[in-house]
Parts: C-alpha cells; structure tokens; sequence
C-alpha cells in the first residue's frame, strides 16, 4: 500500500492556494514520456525541425557583439529591439501594432499570470470557451476566480450561448472581468472562430462593454496559412492581445508578449516587475536577432508543413481506427484533435486502459473548470511523426472497440 503523506505545511498556505493541484496533463507526463508509449497527450511543438546550428550562431554572435546588453538585466517592458520585431510577428498575421504597447513576458503563460493578477478579485466571473486551455484556467482559478465556460461548436465559440451568459450574469446582478478566448486553433477544440462570430462577438462585447483576452499561440501556424480577421483588429480598445514565439521559434527560449491599451499596459509592466524585475535579456536578444536576420517566415512555413502531415496521418487513422460512435474535430491547423467518445465512455477511466495499451491522451476533464469535459479526449499530433502518431491511434481505436464489447456484454448491445 503507498503511504499518505500529509503536508506539515498546510494550515500556512494562503487560502486561495486551497483548490491547487498539479494538472492532469504534468501528473500523466511521467507515464507518458516512457518510449514504449505513444504520447498524444503533450502539447511539445517539434523544436527538432529547427535549425540548432543556426540559433547556436545567433546566440555566440548575441554575446560577442552584445554582451553587455545581453548578460544584464533590462527594463520591465522588454528589450525595445525585440519588441519591434515581435510588432513584425504580428504583421505577418495582419495583426497591427506598435512596440509601444507590447510587453515582453516569459511565455504567453506569464501574460495570464499578470493578467489575473491584475484584473481579478476572488469570486470574480471569467467567461471562456468550453473547453478552455488548461493553463490559463489554472492562472486565473489562482486568483479564485469563478469559470463560467461559453459552448463552442466546430466554428468555435457560440456567440448566442454568451449572450445567455451575458443575460443570466445581468439577472443575478453581476458582471464578467472579461471573455477569455482562443479564436485560432483552438486548444484543446482543434477549431477556429469563424469570422462572422468574430465580429457577432465584437458587438456583443461592445454592446456589454466587456473586455476580450485573445490569446493566439497558433494562428501562423493554419495550414494553408489563411488569416482570420483578430479581436484586436476588431476591437483594439477592449482587446487585450497575448502572442508568444513558442509554436513558431521555440518554447524554450520563453518569449510571449502582451499587446494591450497604454494604462494596462503601464500596470503590467509594474507587476513583470514585481514578478521577476525582468524578462531574460539573453534570450530577448537571441529571439530579437533570430527574427531580424534569419528567415522566420520559412520556418514557420516548416512547422506548418510538418504539423499538416502529422495532423493528416491522425485524421486518415482516426476514420480508419475509431468505432462508428466516436467523433472528432477537424483542425485546419495547430496542434490539437478533440475527440468525443462514445456514449458513456469516461475519458479518465478509459485512460488506465490506454496507457495499458500504451497510448496516452489527456482526459477532456483537464479543460474544464466545472466538471465538464467528461466524455472527450485531446489528442495532439504536434511531436510524434506521423508513422507514431498512426501507431497511437490504431492502439486508441483497439481499447475504444474492447471497451464498447465489454459494455455490451454486461448491458447488452
Ligand atoms: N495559450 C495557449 C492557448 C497555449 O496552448 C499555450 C501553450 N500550450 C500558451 C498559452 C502558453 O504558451 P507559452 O507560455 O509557451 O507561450
């Protein structure tokens, strides 16, 4: 029997910390790394399709030429070179900006972190997709804010479903901090926002005066490179913009910024400060010179490439593989499949059987604050090759098919 350890610790934690528990995506990464197992669960981009001796000579010519600037601390916004790169980043999605607005954070993560921190009381009301991407759950549920999730369907968020939402928060004499929402690629959904409900969800967040979070990790990375028109474009007074260069460089080199009005921004600054005085000038440096002297464009046209092949073996397997009961989205880019299961499959307890069988996925749970999510299953095609990802999905589909017969067994077909 494994011994319960009880932590001395407990009763001098702060109150908020009480609901914390590690993900279920980092408490499944241990099994799920071993090599006989196929992992679908993990959200890692291919950093092998990078150049390393390319980012190793940016590096060496970053502290040749620059080291004074780069083994220093710098300022709480970020390296001004790099900011106006990153303005280029944005370009390329059709996105406009000026350095000035933007501040440098460790990640896209770090810019919900601050964000939380900035915006939310406890009990305050967050609107997000359902599902919702799992970290920023757990940054804003930090700040013990409650979660209410807005359905999504396979054009992405419903905008009649938030205006329910909008509606019932009215009724009950509250209002929400702000909408929270992924247009592109979604994760964990795998779908897209269409642009019509763009700009439904514009008006209605206008017509509400509710502020928008449009975090958008992976909209360079749509297949056949099509843009869709962004919340900041639609709405830059009340967007507040995340992007990051870990799907399109590297999620090593933790480089996200916040694009936001000049008195967020201001305050964001502020709390980078208070976080960690400032964001690594080495590696703003050696993403500032990456993106000012190499080729960014093609590389990204590379991972676009790669992530397409791979996303094209899991759906060809998926029609092959799953039972007819099973359905999954169809992503146009990005890193993630949602998958439902068959009626009354539960993700969680199928997933024991899964890693048996020696594939791994994350349980739908995770994406959920309130308990949803039961019956689904992210899939990442994003680090496995594709023969690997095949290989995943056929032991998927053969625990699917056993778990279906041993149901009707018992409860009869
Ligand atoms: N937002 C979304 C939707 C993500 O999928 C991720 C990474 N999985 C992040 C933010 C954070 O990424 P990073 O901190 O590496 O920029």
């Amino acid at each position: 029997m494994s011994e319960i350890r009880l932590d001395p610790y407990i009763s001098r934690y702060a109150t908020r910390t009480q609901g914390m528990t590690a993900s279920e995506i980092r408490a499944l990464f241990a099994v799920a790394n071993r090599p006989e197992v196929v992992s679908l669960a993990g959200g890692m981009p291919y950093v092998g399709a990078l150049d390393h001796d390319a980012v190793a000579e940016v590096t060496r010519r970053v502290i040749a030429e620059d080291g004074n600037v780069a083994l220093q601390y710098g300022g709480g916004q970020g390296h001004d070179g790099l900011r106006e790169q990153l303005v280029e980043v944005m370009a390329a999605e059709g996105i406009s900006g000026h350095a000035d607005d933007l501040v440098v954070t460790t990640g896209g993560q770090q810019g919900l972190d601050l964000l939380g921190k900035l915006f939310l009381d406890p009990g305050d009301v967050v609107l997000a997709e359902g599902p919702s991407y799992v970290g920023a759950i757990g940054a804003f549920s930090a700040y013990e804010a409650e979660i209410r999730h807005v359905d999504m369907d396979e054009d992405g968020l419903i905008p009649a479903r938030l205006g329910e939402h909008l509606e019932r928060l009215r009724s009950e004499g509250r209002r929400a901090k702000f909408l929270y929402t992924v247009p592109n690629h979604q994760n964990p959904a795998g779908c897209s926002l269409s642009v019509a409900r763009r700009e439904e969800i514009a008006a209605l967040c206008e017509s509400e005066d509710l502020l928008i979070i449009e975090d958008n990790p992976y909209g360079l990375l749509d297949f056949k490179a099509e843009l869709r028109t962004s919340f900041r474009e639609l709405a830059p007074e009340r967007t507040i913009y995340i992007g990051t260069l870990s799907k399109v460089f590297s999620s090593g080199i933790r480089v996200g910024w916040v694009a936001a009005a000049g008195p967020i921004r201001d305050k964001l600054v502020l709390l980078k400060e208070g976080a960690d005085l400032c964001q690594s000038n080495l590696t703003q440096l050696v993403a500032e010179r990456w993106l000012r002297t190499q080729a960014w464009q093609e590389q990204i046209a590379t991972f676009r490439e790669l992530y397409r092949e791979r996303c094209d073996a899991m759906l060809a397997e998926l029609s092959a593989e799953m039972p007819a009961e099973a359905t999954w989205t169809v992503p146009t880019g990005g890193f993630f499949v949602w998958l439902a299961l068959p009626d009354g499959v539960d993700a969680r307890e199928l997933l024991a059987k899964a890693l048996n069988a020696r594939v791994a996925y994350v349980p739908g749970g995770a994406f959920y604050a309130d308990g949803g999510g039961q019956h689904h299953a992210r899939l990442s095609f994003c680090y496995p090759p594709p023969d690997r990802i095949r290989e995943g999905v056929r032991r998927l589909g053969e625990v699917l098919r056993t778990e279906l017969e041993l149901r009707s067994a018992i409860y009869g077909g």
